[in-house]
């Protein structure tokens, strides 16, 4: 089979949402950029199959010129919109996972930006992280919400929906979105407490130089 090694790899992640607890159930997808037959595309997780009966075949390659397949038994996840255009506008996007998790959910139902109440905001590559605006899901609409918000980050909350990270391999994106999950995790719970104290855009600029230099080291 085509790019078996890279089906399994969904797979693996795949399971990992379940396990996790990043994206219960079925929720969440999950695509690896890849080749088939010389052709530019990404592999992605099926539409409505539950993560544990998810076999190699059941992983859907999609061009990255091409719209939802409809003669093949496996339909392309319903959010593989917001995938081919994320891979169409970040060169250094080679995997994303998309979850609903459920701080980074229930932040994103505010529809607001998250300031720096913490350096590891950074992570995103930014000095905050964006809210998508909300549209329904599968839209081209969303779609470009998503890219949006994604100016200059790796990651970003969807309104009322969830959020989406990406990275240079399937464990960098996954590790990404568990940090913007535990990020909302934290910021809840600050918020608990009152308005917290947000950092400033000089210390936060000092943060960025410094990780910059740390990823480059
Ligand atoms: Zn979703």
């Amino acid at each position: 089979m085509k790019n078996l090694d890279q089906r399994n790899q969904i797979i693996e992640y795949s399971l990992k949402l379940n396990s996790t607890n990043l994206s219960p159930l079925r929720s969440g997808n999950i695509s690896l950029r890849g080749k088939e037959d010389n052709k530019e595309g990404y592999l992605i997780t099926p539409s409505g199959k539950k993560y544990e009966t998810l076999k190699p075949e059941d992983i859907v390659f999609m061009g990255l010129n091409e719209e939802k397949k409809n003669d093949s038994a496996n339909k392309p996840s319903s959010e593989w919109r917001f995938h081919r255009d994320i891979y169409l506008n970040k060169k250094e996007a080679h995997a994303i996972v998309h979850a609903h998790s459920p701080h980074a959910t229930a932040v994103s139902s505010h529809g607001k930006t998250i300031p720096p109440f913490h350096y590891m905001i950074a992570l995103a590559g930014g000095d905050d992280i964006k809210c998508a605006e909300y549209a329904t899901f599968g839209t081209e609409e969303l779609s470009n919400n998503v890219i949006k918000a994604l100016e200059n980050r790796s990651a970003c909350l969807m309104s009322n929906h969830g959020q989406v990270a990406f990275g240079k391999n399937l464990e960098d994106a996954f590790e990404l979105a568990q940090e913007i999950e535990n990020i909302c995790h934290q910021y809840t719970i600050a918020l608990k407490l009152g308005q917290p104290k947000i950092l400033s855009f000089e210390e936060m600029k000092k943060v960025l130089d410094k990780a910059k230099n740390y990823k480059k080291g």
